[in-house]
């Protein structure tokens, strides 16, 4: 399959292209397009064999089920049932980057949800995302654009070098905004909410919708083999470097120093906060941001890992973040490369 790639800067004046993407996707085919958090891999929501390509191009486990994109939030009453904690995070988050589950309609296929009677509905706000969606008229399936086992994909070329040959097109928005995957909560029974996956709309941010928010364990810790996490991609391990990933964790001058060490007696590749660069060899050194800036650091991080993973270095280094505000996405996100690898660093 040939693999097209069409740049869209201005959704509303490139109109007609994305009505050619709508095309392709009433017709059952697939199309990459750009999100504010990550790319996403689209495909008709409500179309049993489309939700199947999708699994087949990501190389994706068909029980990990699919977030459908919807253009107005309104619009997850037709394929969800709603209720008041829905319509409060609807009216503060959305279009944004949060992920709702709720109980499914029958228009929403079992192979779209993984065989679960939930679906997970996030309205973006990405203009070309938005504009794609409703000029298709029903809603997109679409998980990170990746190919299973590798980074979510934050620019176009990321997913061209997953997906080309996979599926016809790719529209290029340019640079994802976030760089992380939508927050994904789950409402509960007694109206409280379940953080199923940390994103962009942090914990702290759903506390002011509800009294009870509950932190799923997947987020934090390494589930046992018995486990069933509530989120079923939680169990999958997200990204695996052909090169061991070792989070550091410690003071940072003392950080600084060991990996100083380590470029002196071994091929590493280094992801680091920019105020640490100048003192460390370039060669396979990555910076992410500044040591507070986390949403440089939000943005950065997948392309730096697709990269340190390019490189021949026998083992990765990068710094141990927060688990406060962004820093949980980013911890959450980098403890699961890593398989919740961390050296203490004395
Ligand atoms: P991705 O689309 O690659 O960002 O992954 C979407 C993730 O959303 C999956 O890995 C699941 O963990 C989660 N998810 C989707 N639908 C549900 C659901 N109905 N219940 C719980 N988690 C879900
Ligand atoms: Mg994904």
């Amino acid at each position: 399959m040939n693999t097209e790639l069409i740049k869209i800067t201005d959704p509303e004046a490139q109109e007609s292209k994305l009505t050619r993407a709508a095309h392709v996707l009433r017709a059952g085919g697939l199309v990459a397009f750009p999100t504010e958090t990550v790319y996403g891999l689209g495909g008709n929501a409500t179309d049993d064999s489309a939700a199947k390509k999708i699994y087949a191009a990501k190389g994706r486990p068909s029980d990990n089920p699919l977030i459908i994109h919807i253009a107005d939030p309104a619009d997850a009453a037709n394929y969800a049932y709603v209720n008041g904690t829905y319509l409060a995070l609807a009216k503060a988050f959305m279009p944004g980057p949060l992920t709702v589950v709720l109980p499914k309609k029958d228009c929403i296929p079992a192979s779209v949800t993984g065989g679960l009677d939930t679906v997970a509905v996030r309205c973006p706000s990405h203009p070309v995302a938005r504009k794609l969606i409703a000029l298709c008229g029903f809603p997109i399936a679409a998980p990170s654009a990746n190919r299973s086992g590798k980074p979510s994909p934050t620019t176009a070329s990321h997913v061209h070098e997953d997906m080309d040959g996979r599926i016809g097109l790719i529209l290029d928005g340019g640079e994802c905004e976030i760089g992380l995957e939508s927050t994904i909560v789950k409402i509960d029974a007694d109206g409280g909410l379940t953080l199923l996956r940390p994103g962009a709309v942090t914990y702290d941010a759903l506390c002011m919708i509800s009294d009870k928010v509950r932190v799923a364990d997947a987020v934090t810790r390494q589930l046992a083999e018995n486990e069933r996490p509530l989120s079923p991609g939680m169990k999958y391990r997200h990204y695996a470097p052909t090169a061991p990933l070792v989070l550091l964790s410690g003071k940072a001058e003392r950080v600084l120093a060991f990996l100083q060490n380590e470029q002196a007696t071994r091929r590493c590749a280094i992801l680091c906060y920019t105020e640490d660069a100048e003192h460390l060899e370039k060669t396979d050194l990555f910076p992410i941001g500044g040591r507070e800036d986390l949403p440089t650091q939000a943005k950065q991080l997948f392309d730096a890992l697709r990269r340190a993973d390019h490189t021949d270095a026998e083992i990765i280094y990068a710094p141990m973040p927060p688990k406060d505000g962004l820093g949980l996405a980013l911890y959450n996100r980098m403890i699961r490369a890593a398989a919740h690898t961390v050296k203490e660093i004395l």
